[in-house]
Order: structure tokens, then sequence, then C-alpha cells
């Protein structure tokens, strides 16, 4: 029985990220690295990223770059890794083979592995029966016992062999995890599994053991589903002679409905939460929640707070829920609380690029800018300002004829409303929101109109939609041509009628 209980915490704290390109980065992949990132800064530590690519055949072209770049996006800088020169490189593991092939002998000659030369289709078919008798599958451990002249025999056939590690056929390997306690594997239930393929590449167990040895690292903090692997692991740094680093298995993270997480529930890669305009610093929030909590009670927690404020005994056991509501919520609490510089530099981009295309660019920064003043409360992502705001940067907006004839004011009594407001308009100087306010409060009255429903009428007209920022304040940026030409476009609408 193999035991690695905590360390003395003494040591300097060194963790990594070591995505597998095999596809862009996802919310749990990229809570992963958030929460080794927070532990590095929370203590002091170095921040690793490794690349695992032994699985050549799953790489996916252009996801380190998506990687790297969704780390950079959520300013997530790392000490080493791909870019940044270390002490303990090359980062990534297709540049590290030269390392594992003699250290899988070794386990080899020590007697901790041994090859094996089962074919592709013997084990297939050895599995087909597992499955068909109902037993678990798994290697059944044919060449584990082979002699020397055996496998002589073999290598002198041509056959590659991998590598197996030796399982003990009995017993229980048994470690300390930082946020589950005492976890117990029974040996038996695992099977031989692989260290080397034949063709030389290590596997992801062999690699990751012996690079975060390595690479020095003092703890591993991955997904929950890795928690399978950790047996596998301690039996490594055991046979190896390493000591194994101390492990924290993160918490899964699964939809509202408690179903594995999935585009259904609004997780896509965390670009793709950039391009629907979601703010890096609401993203970072956001994740640092899913598995990790303050109090039980704070939500919105800036940057410099979760460096300062994280640990590993906050880490909850049970699953966490991504739910997109929140996170849109959270956004726009970050979007309000942007200078309007700020917000403004960020919604241009896209504005210019979800505006319909016969707006003419560049947009001219300071309308933007008084736009956005008026949009800032209303929007929760980036991406919704360019349909929220269209209005302001159309020429002609048509206002829809089933609106304007359902405020509940009769059709004779609307035309009347807006050939009033017209000649209010036409003679009004200054063209600003107190002016505006206080004359269409008093023509309400005149025309024994509710405000609202004269305001009503106005802001279709106006702005094509029922929902706009304060009717006066969008009058008074439009101007008074646009608001004129508008109220006109309704008014004959409305006579057509
Ligand atoms: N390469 C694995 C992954 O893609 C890393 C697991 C681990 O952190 O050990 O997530």
């Amino acid at each position: 029985m193999s035991e690695q209980l905590s360390g003395d915490g003494s040591k300097s704290v060194r963790v990594r990220y070591a995505p597998s390109p095999t596809g862009y980065p996802h919310v749990g992949n990229i809570r992963t690295a958030l929460f080794n990132w927070l532990f590095a800064r929370h203590t002091g530590g170095n921040f690793v990223i490794r690349i695992e690519d032994t699985d050549v055949e799953r790489r996916v072209a252009g996801a380190v770059e998506d990687i790297l770049e969704s780390l950079r996006w959520m300013g997530m800088a790392w000490d080493e890794g791909p870019c940044v020169d270390g002490d303990f490189g090359p980062y990534t593991q297709s540049e590290r083979l030269h390392l594992y092939q003699p250290l899988a002998d070794q386990l080899v000659r020590e007697d901790y592995a041994y090859p094996c030369f089962c074919s592709a289709q013997r084990l297939e078919e050895m599995r087909a029966e597992q499955v068909r008798l109902n037993q678990p599958t798994g290697y059944d451990r044919r060449c584990r016992d082979l002699t020397e002249q055996e496998r002589a025999r073999c290598r002198a056939e041509g056959i590659d062999p991998v590598i197996r590690f030796k399982v003990p056929r009995a017993g229980r390997t048994q470690f300390r995890d930082l946020i589950r306690g005492k976890v117990t594997f029974e040996n038996s239930l695992l099977d031989d599994f692989v260290l080397l393929k034949s063709d030389g590449f290590p596997t992801y167990h062999l690699a990751n053991v012996i690079d975060d040895h390595f690479m020095q690292i003092s703890h591993v903090l991955r997904a929950d589903e890795w928690m399978a692997s950790t047996p596998r692991h301690i039996m490594l740094y055991n046979a190896l002679k390493y000591e194994p680093p101390l492990f924290a298995h993160l918490p899964m993270i699964l939809g509202p409905d408690k179903s594995k997480l999935s585009k259904r529930h609004g997780a896509t890669s965390l670009l793709e939460f950039r391009e629907e305009g979601y703010l890096a610093e609401a993203m970072m929030n956001f994740l640092a929640l899913l598995g990790w909590s303050l109090d039980d009670r704070t939500e919105i927690i800036d940057r410099q707070t979760l460096i300062k404020s994280f640990s590993l005994e906050r880490i909850g056991k049970t699953a966490a829920i991504f739910n997109i509501d929140k996170l849109r919520w959270m956004n726009g609490v970050y979007i309000r609380a942007l200078s309007l510089e700020e917000l403004t530099d960020k919604a241009i981009p896209f504005l210019e690029k979800h505006l319909p295309s016969h707006i003419t660019r560049p947009l001219d920064r300071d309308y933007v800018r008084k736009v956005v003043a008026l949009e800032q409360d209303r929007m929760k992502t980036l991406k919704e300002l360019p349909e929220l705001a269209r209005f302001f940067f159309e020429a002609e907006v048509a206002a829809p004829l089933d609106l304007l004839a359902n405020t509940g004011v009769p059709d004779q009594k609307a035309v009347e409303a807006f050939e009033v407001s017209l000649d209010v308009i036409s003679g009004m100087e200054p063209f600003d929101h107190d002016s505006l306010e206080t004359r269409f409060r008093a023509l309400a009255t005149e025309l024994s109109l509710k405000t609202k429903d004269l305001f009503g009428l106005l802001r279709i007209a106006i702005t094509g939609g029922t929902s706009a920022p304060p009717l006066f304040d969008t009058m008074a940026l439009l101007g008074k041509d646009q608001c004129i030409r508008r109220i006109q476009k309704a008014l004959v609408l409305l006579r057509c009628a």
C-alpha cells in the first residue's frame, strides 16, 4: 500500500495548467487555469503552462494559440511556459520526448513495467468478449509474465511493444486530496495501463508524472475527472522514487439542470464569450465562483480581492453550477462599473462589426460616447449594444405601424399629438433634455393625454421600438432634424392607416 499524506507546506508553490491541445478551451478548462493562477498569485508562487500534446491523433491545429490567447485575454500571465522561458523547459511535451523513453526502460528493468506485444486486434477482441460477459473491461495482463525468450521472439517478429505498468494485483493506493480528504482506490480495479506507446510516444500518465516531477510542481490542481488517474500517478511516483506533489481535484461544473455542462447551457469556448461581448473581468469573477467562494454571499469580487482571498480551503466538494443568466447579470454589473471612456473603447469594435453595413464607418467617437452614456445601464453584453442602439445611427427609422396603432391612444388622437409635437419641436430653442421635458409634460396636459401615452408614442416614432433609454436624452442626442423627420414619417404612416 502506498500512501501520500499532505506535505509540510513549506515548499514554494509551483503550479501548472497542463492543457492538451485537442480542442478549444472551454469554461471548465479555464476555470482550472484560473484556480492555479490565483493560487500562484496568492502564495507568491509560480504559474507554469505545459502543453500536453503527446496524443498526436487528437491534436487540433490552432488549439495552442487559442489556449494562450484565452489566458492573455483573461490577464492571466504565466511565469514559465510557451513564449516565456524558464529553468524547466521546454514546456511542450512533444519537445521533451527524449526524457520519457529512458525512464520507461528503467521501469521495465526494475520490474515495475513490462513490454506488451498484444495487437490492436487482439485487444479489441478481448474487450468485446469482456463486454459480452458483462465483465469489467481492461487489459488481461497476457504479456505481464512473458519470459525473456518470449519477448525476444516477439521482437524478432518485428512487433514493436507498448510498455505497460505492472499494477499490484492486491492492496490499495491512497492519497490525501486537499479538497476531498483521504481517497482510497483498490488496486485490483485498475488495469495495467500503458506508459509508452509502440511509436515511442508517452501516454498522458507517464509524461504528466515525469514532467510534474522535473518541473518541480508542488500542487496539482486539476478537474475532478482526473481523479481516477491519480492512483496510477501515485504508483508511478513511487516506482520512480519521486516525491508526489499535493493533489487538489476541483469540483465538476454542471448545467443548471445538473447535467454535464454543454453548449446547450450556453457554455462555449472561452474566446466565444469575448466575441459575445463579455468582459474578461466579469468572466474571471464568474469562473472564480465556480467551485470557490469568498464567504457564501459575496458575488462581485474584483481581481485583486480574488488574489488576496483565494484559498484551497474554500474550494467546495460539491459540483458547481454554470448559470449563464448569472454571468449576464454579472457582466452588466461590470459594464456599469466602467468609466464612459473605457466602455466607449470597448463598444466601438462591436458597433463597427455588428451595425448594418449601410451605416457609414468609421463611427464618430464623440457621438458613440454619448450613445454609450445612454445605453450603459441597459446592456448586459457589449454585443447587445449595436441592436439596442442601432436607431441612434440609422438615417431613417421605420416605426412599425402595429406598435403605433396599439398604444391605446386612438389613431386620430395620435395623429393630433404628432402634429402638435412637430410644431413644438420646430420652434424649440434650445433643444435639450430639460426644455424637452418641461414642454412635453405641459403638452400632454394640453392634449388631455397621459404623459405615459404621449411619451410612448414619441418613443415609438423616434426609436422604432418601445424600449429605449430616457426619451428626452435620446431626442436631444438625435437632434431636432432627426426627431422631426422621424415623427413626420410616423405621422404619414398613421394617416395612411
Ligand atoms: N492534459 C490534461 C488535460 O488536458 C491535464 C490533466 C492534469 O492536469 O493532469 O486536462
